[in-house]
């Protein structure tokens, strides 16, 4: 069987398009209201009507309690029930869909009129594909793959940024980049960018650390600058310097910032070389009146 590219598609926008498709509730595996045990839809065996049990979709029986024959033969009659489902095709894609780590989505059970053992067939055939047709130029730029795999470790943008060597205006640019060109939604998440990435063979040997949350692959426009936080042992050593810089002699030699620091007490007035090297200063108006 032959469905449009899976590994164009991230899992949770295919999943998105069968739960929304008009046909989805009246899926042939949907639970007949009345009979919960059994599928809405039946099937043809011998001119007879068969009703399915919603067993015959699950995956096998992997204590090895269930006979191969048996087995295989519920396994059919799913299959020939998804056949006449009008989802079938948006089922199929979603099943063949790569996750984050490389695998397929949906590892087990009869979806979209194929077992779980025949998706995951055809996901190493499409690797062979993808490798065959590598390397892609445009995804080969030191950026973007600074970019993804930066990406793969961390979620928040600074993080990935400095992770990528980049500042984070570029990285963020990159990530947008990469969404374009893989073709995804600009709505698109992390993980929809990793998966896509990692099915079209651009994250091999990457671990990808999972964000647990729809963290969005394209920074969102207006997002307030997070500025790091100064250490507290930083703060202390600056408070040390100022503590230790010597008293001025000359108002002409003081920076502003310590200008402000000084009492009017420890001025002279004497020293001052010319009104229009005066700072202004708010205690200018105590030391006229000192005068
Ligand atoms: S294609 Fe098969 S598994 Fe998918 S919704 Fe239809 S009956 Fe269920």
């Amino acid at each position: 069987m032959s469905s449009p590219n899976p590994t164009s598609m991230s899992p949770t926008a295919a999943h998105r398009e069968l739960v929304d498709h008009k046909w989805y509730r009246y899926r042939v595996c949907a639970p007949d209201p009345d009979e919960p045990s059994l599928a809405a839809g039946s099937i043809e065996q011998d001119g007879k009507t068969v009703r399915v049990p919603l067993s015959a979709w699950s995956a096998p029986d992997l204590d090895g309690g269930e006979p191969q024959d048996v087995r295989i033969a519920r396994e059919n009659m799913a299959i020939e029930a998804c056949l006449g489902c009008r989802v079938m095709v948006a089922c199929n894609r979603y099943a063949n869909t790569v996750d984050a780590d490389g695998h397929v989505t949906e590892p087990q059970g009869v979806l979209g009129g194929e077992r779980g053992l025949d998706r995951h067939k055809r996901l190493i055939a499409r690797r062979h594909q993808v490798v065959a047709a590598a390397p892609d130029a445009r995804f080969q730029t030191e950026q973007k793959q600074a970019v993804l795999r930066a990406l793969a470790v961390h979620s928040d943008p600074l993080e990935v940024a400095a992770a990528a060597g980049l500042d984070e205006r570029t990285a963020n640019w990159q990530r947008s980049h990469l969404v374009r060109l893989l073709g995804l939604p600009r709505d698109a998440s992390r993980g929809d960018l990793l998966a896509a990435a990692a099915g079209r063979g651009l994250l091999d040997g990457v671990s990808v650390v999972e964000d647990g949350k729809d963290v969005p692959a394209i920074v969102p426009p207006g997002r307030p600058a997070v500025a790091p936080k100064p250490a507290k042992v930083k703060r202390r050593r600056a408070a040390s310097r100022a503590r230790s810089i010597p008293r001025p002699r000359s108002i002409s030699t003081v920076s502003s910032t310590t200008a402000r620091r000084v009492r009017p007490v420890q001025l002279s007035l004497w020293e001052i070389p010319s009104p229009d090297n005066i700072v202004s200063l708010e205690s200018a108006s105590r030391l006229e009146a000192a005068a």
